[in-house]
């Protein structure tokens, strides 16, 4: 059975959806949902041998080949112009992300909705939808195995971006939807990245030389932390 993080991001895509699980490794993703769902498609793309070789022995042994194409190589470029109409990236760090978006934007034409799960550094992620065109419709956090996941959703065209000018820069690095929503997992990530940014404080006033823009920059993100917090709950 899947993951509870993968199948959170499943449950992001709609029905009947043509879509593309870049960095698909065993393909565990694109066969949940074409089992599911009889009227989707998807794209399983892969870099490396070993797992391309997994997601096609995956969606062989579902016997999904007619619905499921699996290629090998880099980032959106296994995909064709058009071709897709949902994209999910899942299992990286946010810069990987946000590079393979990059990289692939003329790919992205007809792609409406775009579902990622950064391991790590979603801001990178935020920004680069809030640069590029599209907005950030729902975020969600949870918890699974001792980690703490985030997913994002972003989708095409021009509708309200979620952000309030006065704070964006809290938002794009905490997430909009995720402040306003708060809740355990939240909080618990919260409290982890405060004692984490406590942590690096003590040493840099331990080294020799100060950097003291980047002191005012941790102290400002503890500030932040600490409305989530003490005000939130
Ligand atoms: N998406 C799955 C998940 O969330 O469980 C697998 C995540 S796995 C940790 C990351 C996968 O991405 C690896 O199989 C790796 O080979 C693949 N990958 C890394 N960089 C890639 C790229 N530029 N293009 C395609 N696949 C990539």
């Amino acid at each position: 059975s899947l993951s509870q993080r993968l199948y959170k991001v499943a449950a992001y895509l709609p029905e009947g959806s043509h879509f593309a699980d870049i960095g698909s490794d065993h393909a565990y993703l694109p066969c949940y949902v074409c089992l599911q769902d009889k009227t989707a498609r998807a794209v399983a793309g892969e870099v490396n041998q070993g797992p391309y070789e997994s997601a096609k022995n995956e969606v062989t042994s579902h016997s999904l080949q007619d619905r499921i194409d699996v290629r090998l190589g880099n980032g959106l470029e296994v995909l064709e112009v058009n071709e897709v109409n949902q994209i999910v990236i899942a299992g990286m760090g946010g810069p990987l992300i946000r590079d393979i978006l990059e990289a692939g934007k003329e790919k992205l034409g007809a792609v409406q909705r775009i579902i990622v799960q950064p391991n790590i550094d979603s801001r990178s992620i935020r920004r680069w939808f809030l640069n590029n065109g599209y907005s950030l419709v729902e975020e969600s956090i949870l918890e699974e195995s001792g980690h703490i996941y985030e997913i994002l959703v972003a989708e095409q065209g021009d509708p309200e971006q979620p952000y309030d000018k006065k704070q964006i820069e809290k938002e794009l690095w905490l997430g909009p939807y995720l402040l306003k929503q708060g809740g355990e997992t939240f909080w618990k990530k919260c409290q982890e990245e405060l004692d984490k940014k406590r942590y690096v404080l003590e040493q840099m006033k331990k080294a020799s030389s100060v950097d003291q823009d980047k002191v005012d920059g941790i102290n400002n993100e503890i500030i932040w932390l600490k409305e989530v917090l003490d005000y939130d709950r």
